[in-house]
C-alpha cells in the first residue's frame, strides 16, 4: 500500500508578472502595470493540479528561505500537497520575471535559484518518499543529474512519468525509464534532434520517440488533443472543445492528471483522455495553478 498516489519531483517558482505596452530595448525603461505574484514552476504546478483532483500528492523540491518560498509552501499546503519533501534554503527561491504585452505574448527571464540546488544527494535523502509513492513525475527545471538520480531511486513497482520541459537531449537511462515520456510539439522536436525533420506528422514523431527507448510516449497537441504511443501502436486522443482563455499550465495539468490516473491502473489511452479533459478545463480560466480543476469540475465539463 502506497502513502502517495503521486510524488512530483521538480521546480517551484514565484512568477512575477507585469503588463507592458511594449518591451524595453537595451538601456531603456518602460512603465508597466501593478506587479502580480503567482505561485508557479512546473513541479509545484503539477503537484497542485494532482492534489486538486484528489490525488494524495507529495512534492520534492527546493525553495529559498524567503517570502517567495513561504508563498509557495502556503499555496501547496492550501491545495492539499504534502510538503514534507520541500527543502528550504541554499539559494533564493526560483523566479520567473514575466512581461505580457497587449497581444498577450510573454517574454520570460527565469532565475532557477533554489531549483538549481536540488541535488542528487537531496534525491537520495528522500528515499522514504520514493518508497511510499506509486507514481513519480518530473520535468527538467531541476538539474538533469538529479532527474537521473530520481530514476535510480524509484521503488521497484512504481511508475515514472517525465515531461522534458524545458527540453534538452536526454540520457538513455532516463529515456528508458519513462512510461510515458510526455512532450508537446516543440519538446518532441528538441528531443528528436535531426530526426524530427523527416516528417511533419506527430504520429511519426511519436514512433521515432518510442524508438529512443521510453516504454510509452504521449504527444500533446494543444487544442488538437494528444497522441499516445506504445508497443500496441499509436492512438489519437480527441480534445474537448472549450473556449480557451489562457493556456498557461495546461501541459502541467495534463501531465499531473495522466500520472495520477495511470497509478490507479487505468490504461494509457483512457488516462490520456481524462488528462485531456483536465487540460481543457485548465485553459478555460486565467492563470496556472488557480485554473486547475477539481474532479467535480472535470466531470461537469
Ligand atoms: P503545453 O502547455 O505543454 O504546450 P499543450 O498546449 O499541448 O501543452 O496542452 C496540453 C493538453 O491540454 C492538450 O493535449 C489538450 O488535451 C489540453 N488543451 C490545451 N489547449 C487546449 C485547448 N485550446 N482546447 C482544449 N484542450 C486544450
Amino acid at each position: 500500500m502506497y502513502d502517495y498516489d503521486l510524488l512530483v519531483v521538480g521546480s517551484a517558482n514565484a512568477d512575477l508578472v507585469i503588463g507592458v505596452e511594449r518591451r524595453p530595448g537595451a538601456g531603456e525603461t518602460v512603465l508597466g502595470s501593478d506587479l502580480a505574484v503567482h505561485p508557479g514552476g512546473k513541479g509545484a504546478n503539477q503537484a497542485v493540479a494532482a492534489a486538486r483532483l484528489g490525488a494524495r500528492t507529495a512534492l520534492l523540491a527546493r525553495v529559498g528561505d524567503d517570502g517567495h518560498g513561504r508563498l509557495l509552501l502556503d499555496s501547496l499546503r492550501a491545495a492539499g500537497v504534502d510538503t514534507v519533501g520541500v527543502l528550504v534554503g541554499g539559494a533564493p527561491t526560483g523566479v520567473a520575471l514575466i512581461t505580457v504585452d497587449p497581444s498577450g505574448d510573454n517574454s520570460i527571464v527565469v532565475s532557477p535559484g533554489a531549483n538549481g540546488r536540488l541535488a542528487p544527494s537531496d534525491v537520495r535523502a528522500a528515499a522514504s518518499l520514493f518508497h511510499a509513492s506509486r507514481v513519480v513525475s518530473t520535468q527538467l527545471e531541476i538539474p538533469l543529474e538529479s532527474v537521473a538520480e530520481v530514476v535510480r531511486s524509484l521503488a521497484p513497482d512504481s511508475r515514472f512519468v517525465l515531461n522534458p520541459s524545458p527540453p534538452q537531449p536526454l540520457p538513455a537511462e532516463v529515456l528508458a525509464a519513462c512510461d510515458p515520456l510526455i512532450v508537446n510539439e516543440h519538446e518532441a522536436k528538441v528531443i528528436l534532434g535531426d530526426s524530427a525533420g523527416v516528417s511533419e506528422e506527430p504520429e511519426d514523431w511519436a514512433r521515432l520517440l518510442l524508438a529512443k527507448g521510453p516504454r510509452s510516449v504521449v504527444v500533446t497537441l494543444g487544442g488538437e488533443g494528444a497522441l499516445v504511443a506504445s508497443a500496441e501502436g499509436v492512438t489519437r486522443v480527441p480534445s474537448v472543445k472549450v473556449e480557451a482563455v489562457d493556456t498557461t499550465g495546461a501541459g502541467d495539468a495534463f501531465t499531473a492528471a495522466l500520472a495520477w490516473r495511470l497509478g490507479t491502473g487505468e490504461p494509457l489511452a483512457e488516462a490520456a483522455a481524462y488528462a485531456a479533459r483536465v487540460g481543457a478545463a485548465a485553459v478555460t480560466k486565467e492563470g496556472a495553478q488557480v485554473s486547475f480543476p477539481t474532479a467535480a469540475e472535470v466531470a461537469a465539463l
